[in-house]
């Protein structure tokens, strides 16, 4: 028997009676007050989206179906014939196989070769708020534990503090607070990787990267963001803040200098704003 659960934390939902496939109870009462996804959806859109608590809060998707194929479907039957990466004079014998000697150290790159103590890295924290927040104890973390991490895109052009100018940028003070706190700790395992999109490729953030910090900060090409169904990755509450950044070249969601979304906001209709970035691309007509 197939169910479908339609109680969401991330998003506050819950229905009210039982729930089918569509998402609506098997008897949708047209006195229901409740706070179905249908039902909330029909007042603030899209809106809905978002994980509540934005800002303060990181989520995840429960999205597991006996129905179809996923990770979860996904299940790895070992057998223990053999083994590699002993050292020489090491066997298969119980007295060698044993826990303290588990090595899974591991490298990655081409020429020059990145080492981890540990084959495991972050995703990118990048510039929401929640990242810049929790920051410290991330890098340190992966930095005493030797494995990389990523700071995600947009730290430099959501920064208030940062200077930019037809030069490219000036200062950046966020970006150089997560770069500095995980080199502080870093002992030569691991690696602070910089992501870099659309709008951070226009503020000139590999410039800044090559000429303060040179081969020892990783950059990575980042192509996809405006490719995710939400697209606007923070949300802003505050309207001098959405044009500041609208200022810095992003897109803007609702136009904070839109007249009519100047009084929504003002009168209380409005709350907030998305900033969205732009979709990479090349100008090549196909991949050959
Ligand atoms: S609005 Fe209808 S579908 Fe939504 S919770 Fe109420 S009864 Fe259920």
């Amino acid at each position: 028997m197939i169910e479908w659960p339609k109680q969401n934390d991330a998003l506050g939902t819950a229905n009210r009676g039982n729930p089918c496939e569509s998402g609506l109870c098997t008897l949708c009462l047209a006195s229901c007050k409740g706070r179905c996804e249908t039902w909330v959806s029909s007042l603030v859109g899209r809106k809905l989206l978002y994980p509540r608590e934005f800002g303060g809060s990181t989520s995840g998707s429960a999205n597991v179906c006996a129905v179809g194929t996923g990770y979860h479907a996904l299940r790895i039957q070992g057998y223990a014939y053999g083994a590699r990466g002993l050292k020489a004079d090491d066997t298969v014998a119980p007295a060698d196989s044993s826990f303290p000697q588990v090595d899974v150290r591991t490298e990655f790159g081409g020429e020059i070769k990145t080492k981890c103590r540990v084959p495991i890295m972050t995703g990118a924290l990048g510039s929401t708020f929640i990242a810049a927040k929790y920051w410290d104890s991330f890098a340190i973390g992966a930095a005493l534990c030797g494995f990389p991490i990523v700071i995600g895109e947009n730290v430099v052009g959501v920064d208030r503090e940062s200077i930019l100018d037809q030069g490219g940028i000036r200062s950046s003070p966020e970006l150089d607070r997560r770069i500095d706190t995980y080199l502080r700790y870093f002992d030569g395992h691991g690696a602070i990787i910089v992501q870099m999109n659309v709008e951070d490729t226009r503020n000139g953030v590999a410039r800044y990267i090559l000429d303060k910090y040179g081969d020892k900060v990783v950059l990575e090409l980042k192509w996809g963001q405006g490719a995710k169904d939400i697209g606007g990755e923070i949300q802003v509450t505050d309207i001098e803040y959405a044009r500041f950044l609208k200022d810095r070249g992003y897109i803007v969601d609702p136009d904070p200098c839109d007249a009519a979304a100047v009084a929504a906001f003002n009168a209380g209709a409005l709350k907030s704003f998305a900033r969205h970035s732009r979709l990479g691309g090349v100008d090549l007509g196909s991949a050959r």
